[in-house]
């Protein structure tokens, strides 16, 4: 293989005179890693339209390794939460994040997941961080597709970078507690056949 195949490759490559190269385990684990991300998207709002068509083909995010969208937090380890998160929903939102098997990366995406956008209201999460370890937060009202690819490559430079604590992160333990109780259903539920 020509060593200019490999010039952009982040793999650590070093090419040796006698056409050999040497490289480091952790660096060849990192760029797999950094190649395959499973998303799992967490939309809750316009955001999570913006997050459909990065998936499409006018901008493919299969460019990046990270077209394969999962929805089990056992098969992802991308979180990008997209869209407001209310107070009920952040034990919710803490749940899938703490079923996701380490290493895993979070991106908030938007205002409203960053800091409540114009949302500022007290049923409104403040800021998704708050709650969750978040690695990159990807401006906008929505972000344009392209922003979140910006978002993907920032995980993907962390990934390099093997930015991840020897013990793997801990969420921060801040859970808000749910201010409702579900009721039971005062009216029977019946299906008319007729
Ligand atoms: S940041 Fe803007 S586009 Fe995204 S969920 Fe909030 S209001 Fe909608």
């Amino acid at each position: 293989m020509p060593a200019a195949f490999f010039k952009d490759v982040p793999m650590g490559l070093e090419f040796n005179s006698d056409n050999y190269v040497t490289t480091q385990l952790r660096k060849v684990v990192n760029w797999a890693r950094r190649s395959s991300l499973w998303p799992l998207p967490f939309a809750t709002a316009c955001c999570g339209i913006e997050l459909m068509a990065t998936a499409s083909s006018r901008f493919d995010i299969a460019r990046f390794g990270a077209e394969a969208f999962r929805f089990s937090p056992r098969q992802s380890d991308l979180l990008v939460v997209a869209g407001r998160v209310s107070i009920k929903m952040m034990p919710v939102l803490q749940r899938v994040y703490e079923q996701m098997a380490e290493p895993k990366w979070v991106i908030s995406m938007g205002a409203c997941a960053s800091t409540g956008g114009v949302f500022d209201t007290y049923a409104v999460v403040q800021g998704i961080d708050q709650f969750i370890p978040v690695d990159v937060y990807v401006p906008g009202c929505p972000p344009r597709p392209e922003t979140l690819l910006e978002g993907v490559m920032a995980i993907q430079r962390i990934i390099d970078q093997d930015g991840l604590p020897p013990s793997g992160r801990r969420p921060m333990n801040l859970a808000v507690q749910p201010t409702h109780r579900p009721q039971s259903q005062p009216v029977p539920l019946t299906v008319s056949t007729s």
